[in-house]
C-alpha cells in the first residue's frame, strides 16, 4: 500500500488515576511518541459512576465491578486524584500499536518494558491497576470516542455528525 491509501485508525487512550498518582503523564506521552501517531483530542475528565458503567459495560456483572469503579474514578486515592486524562490518537494501525506499547491487561503478565508491565500493580482488592486504558478494536474505539468526546472536542470529523437545535442554539452531535 502507498502512503496515500493507508487507512488511519482512531483509538481512545485514558491515563487512569494511578498514572496521575505516580506522576507518569509525561512519561506515558513520551512512550506513545514511538508509535508516530497524532493526538486529535485531549481533556481532563472527572469520571462519574454512569460513565464507568457505560465504558466498562462488558464488566458490569463482574464481582469486582464496584472495586473497579473505585479505582477508575480515582476514589481509591482521594479527591485530588478523582480525574483521568483522555486522548484520541489517530494514525496507521493505531489500535494495535498502542495496545503493544500498553502491554497486557494483567500487569503481572505484561511485558516488563510495556507501560502496564513497568508501572502497573494488582491492588489489595485484586483490581488490576494498570495505568492506562486503550481501545481494543475499531468498534470499541468508535463506541468509546462517542462516549468520552463531543464532536467539537476533536479537531476533525472522524465519525458522522449531525446538527441539532437545542435552546435555540445549533449544536453538533454524533449521529
Ligand atoms: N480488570 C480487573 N480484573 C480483571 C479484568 C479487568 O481489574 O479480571 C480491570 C483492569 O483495570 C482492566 C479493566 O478492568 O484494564 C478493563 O478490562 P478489559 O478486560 O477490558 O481489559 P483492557 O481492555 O483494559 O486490557
Ligand atoms: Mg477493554
Amino acid at each position: 500500500m502507498t502512503e496515500a491509501t493507508k487507512k488511519d485508525q482512531y483509538t481512545l487512550i485514558i491515563m487512569k488515576p494511578d498514572a496521575l498518582v505516580k506522576s507518569l503523564t509525561g512519561n506515558i506521552l513520551a512512550r506513545f511518541l514511538e508509535a508516530r501517531l497524532r493526538i486529535i483530542g485531549a481533556k481532563v475528565v472527572k469520571v462519574s459512576r454512569e460513565l464507568v458503567e457505560q465504558h466498562y459495560e462488558h464488566l458490569i456483572d463482574e464481582p469486582f465491578f464496584n472495586d473497579l469503579y473505585e479505582y477508575f474514578s480515582g476514589k481509591t486515592y482521594g479527591p485530588n486524584y478523582e480525574r483521568v486524562l483522555a486522548f484520541v490518537y489517530e494514525g496507521e494501525d493505531a489500535i494495535s500499536k498502542v495496545r503493544r506499547i500498553a502491554g497486557a491487561t494483567n500487569p503481572l503478565e505484561a511485558d516488563p518494558i510495556s507501560i502496564r508491565g513497568a508501572y502497573g500493580r494488582i491492588n489489595k482488592k485484586g483490581v488490576m491497576e494498570n495505568v492506562i486504558h486503550c481501545s481494543d478494536s475499531e468498534e470499541s474505539a468508535k463506541k468509546e470516542v462517542h462516549l468520552w468526546f463531543d464532536p467539537d472536542e476533536i479537531i476533525k470529523e472522524i465519525y458522522p455528525t449531525k446538527k441539532v437545535v437545542k435552546n435555540n442554539y445549533e449544536v453538533i452531535e454524533w449521529v
